[in-house]
């Protein structure tokens, strides 16, 4: 069985076809995924997901794109993670490609976040995309290695990767490890701990390749997975063991299917 790790199941490219995605799901042995939120006003959505489907799980948080919205402090991100199927902080963390002048409203969003995991319990979901130091800085500075987590849709270097090891986190390879110009990135794939990987979709985007360019979805986690066996010279079987107990052991609110 193979497990998604993060994708966006409530967008309107996939919500409006849920049905469709659960059964490639099925079809491609994808037997978990963890659904998760951007912001507090879609977190319903995503809840609902969860709270419907045994095999989809919820995070709770605000991404670092999105300004303007409905800010959380930290008693209503621990509220809200209260409920059975929450079982993560995030998505969270620092995106100053798209917020170029590297605003404070994220890094003082982020602290919120990370304080919030630890008074959960619940580990975070890190986004990081240009602002990888800034992003490190503040994960010691507000102790996240205590609450420990997962670097998704990883494109960061070796050293990066290096960092947040030392820091316990999990790192998280989406379908850009299978596009052929992301060398650097395959390299990493290659020398990240096997007990420390994780796969994920971060669908409805970044489908891998054979599916490049189209919508993507959890069932195709599994190219993901094939990808990174490849990379590694090892059997397809390992790298679906090592990332679903990886998954488990982090992720460790979900349930795991008999
Ligand atoms: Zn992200
Ligand atoms: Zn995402």
């Amino acid at each position: 069985m193979f497990v998604d790790s993060h994708c966006h199941l409530d967008f309107p490219d996939l919500a409006n076809r849920v049905d469709d995605v659960l059964a490639t799901m099925a079809a491609n042995g994808v037997g978990t995924a963890l659904c998760i939120s951007v912001k507090l006003e879609d977190f319903p959505r995503v809840l609902g997901l969860a709270e419907r489907h045994a095999h989809l799980w919820a995070t709770v948080g605000v991404h670092p794109d999105n300004d303007g919205v409905d800010e959380p402090d930290v008693a209503r991100l621990v509220a809200l993670a209260d409920h059975p199927k929450v079982v993560a902080i995030g998505e969270t963390g620092l995106d100053y490609y798209w917020q170029k002048d590297a605003p404070e409203w994220q890094r003082e969003r982020f602290r919120v976040h990370i304080r919030a995991a630890r008074e959960t319990g619940k580990p975070l979901v890190i986004h990081t995309r240009s602002a990888a130091e800034d992003t490190l800085r503040l994960m010691r500075e507000e102790g996240a290695g205590e609450a420990g987590g997962v670097m998704h849709c990883f494109t960061e270097t070796w050293a990066v990767a290096e960092a947040a090891l030392e820091l316990g986190f999990y790192i998280s390879f989406s379908g850009i490890v299978t596009f052929r110009n992301a060398k650097d990135l395959k390299e990493v794939a290659r020398r990240v701990p096997l007990d420390r990987l994780l796969i994920e979709t971060d669908s409805p985007y970044l489908a891998p390749v054979p599916h490049r360019g189209r919508t993507n979805e959890p069932g195709w986690v599994v190219h993901v997975a094939e990808e990174i066996a490849r990379l590694r010279d090892i059997p397809l079987a390992s790298v679906e063991q090592a990332t679903t107990d990886n998954f488990f052991r982090l992720f460790r609110h979900v349930q795991r299917p008999l």
